[in-house]
């Protein structure tokens, strides 16, 4: 099916209208018209090849939402009508020991599991496209079920802002009686502060910002913390079980050290590059942990959508159109993204569709992977 979208060819390029094919559905897959798209970070991270692994055209989008056109052979999860999700992963292996004990993010196969776009980057030539498009192609075992009455605006943030801190509080063991320190009230932080909520932790959110205080508190925080006032950061010493840290770019992480409890883990999900030099004596001395964790696996995704619709939380968002994303982008990089995420509705790329006829830029179709596995078979 011909499929309109938003892509840059280059770095230093604006996305412009594209157009390319995806195949119909074959076995085991299912086609669906993107309804909504959340706007994520590393959407800018990769535009801008931040990671220096970014294959162009790069079409992006992995919090993706839409409505199920047709079913191949054999899928038996979904029918045509149903309201679904697609979030950063759109296959794996599904036969690796990591991928059995469902956690496919952290895929042992040959090409890990390939990215919702720019995907898989290990292999030449094989690009996959995310849902800054019209329709989209995935298998099902990486959709998502959307649950019935949840408003499907929310769902998108959910996908990877959501798993991504929900995760490393189900593998830590954040529960009741525990404190959660939140660094970082961005479009993660804020989802995290509401779900740590939800597991019955108290939640300590740590922001630069004085400005945001109320904000964060009507979020549901226990506890807000000025990250720059010295008096506030004492106060706090000791008293964190568990942080995420969802700050996306390097930065001192030494002063949060201090307001780790003994035996406690701060987890890195937002930051790939580096940090400035960490002082490893306090690790040392009260067996700190800093760790990494990468967004979720696919049982833990729905996980987390099931919690939000049994919970009401709802990420905050800003609806925006498809034909803005350049402006959405320059707000991600100037880091005036407030405390929500950006969700583009895909009904702007729907009626502009006689436009793009004339004017989108035609881009090689993207890579499809296999479907065969012992899963599907
Ligand atoms: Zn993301
Ligand atoms: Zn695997």
């Amino acid at each position: 099916m011909k499929v309109f979208g938003y892509g840059t060819e280059a770095a230093d390029k604006d996305l412009v209208s594209v157009v390319f094919e995806r195949k119909d559905p074959r076995a085991g897959e299912i086609a669906f018209k993107v309804t909504y798209c959340g706007v994520c970070h590393s959407d800018l991270h990769q535009v801008r090849n931040d990671w220096r692994n970014t294959t162009y055209p790069c079409v992006p989008g992995h919090e993706v939402v839409g409505e199920v056109t047709a079913v191949g052979d054999g899928v038996t999860r979904f029918a045509v009508g149903d309201v679904i999700g697609v979030g950063c992963m759109v296959n794996s292996c599904l036969d690796c020991e990591k991928c059995d004990a469902g956690v496919e993010n952290y895929c042992q196969g040959p090409k890990g599991f390939t990215a919702t776009y720019n995907g898989p980057a290990k292999a030449r030539g094989e690009n996959t496209y995310g849902g800054y498009t019209s329709h989209f192609v995935v298998r099902e075992e990486f959709a998502i079920t959307v649950p019935n009455g949840y408003d499907p605006r929310y769902v998108g943030p959910v996908l990877c802002a959501g798993i991504t801190v929900y995760s490393p509080m189900k593998h830590w063991g954040l529960e009741a009686g525990k404190t959660l320190g939140v660094v970082g009230v961005g479009g993660l932080g804020h989802m995290a502060i509401k779900l740590g909520k939800a597991l019955g932790a108290r939640v300590v959110a740590l922001t630069r910002s004085e400005g945001k205080t109320d904000e964060i508190l009507k979020m549901g925080a226990d506890e807000v913390v000025i990250s720059s006032d010295k008096e506030q950061m004492k106060s706090a010493r000791q008293s964190l079980d568990l942080m995420i840290n969802t700050i996306p770019v390097p930065h001192d992480i030494n002063p949060y050290v201090g307001l780790m409890k003994s035996d406690s883990t701060i987890v890195i999900v937002g930051n790939l590059t580096n940090f400035e030099n960490v002082v490893p004596g306090p690790l040392v001395f009260n067996r700190i942990g800093i760790a990494g964790s990468l967004i979720g696996g696919i049982k833990e995704t729905q996980e987390v959508l099931d919690l939000c619709a049994e919970h009401d939380i709802t990420p905050s968002i800003k609806m925006v159109k498809m034909q803005d994303i350049n402006d959405v982008l320059s707000t991600l990089e100037e880091g005036n993204d407030g405390d929500f995420r950006h969700v583009i509705d895909m009904q702007s790329l729907h009626e502009a569709t006689d436009h793009l006829e004339r004017t989108a830029a035609t881009i090689p179709d993207p890579y499809r992977g296999d479907v065969v596995n012992r899963r599907a078979s």
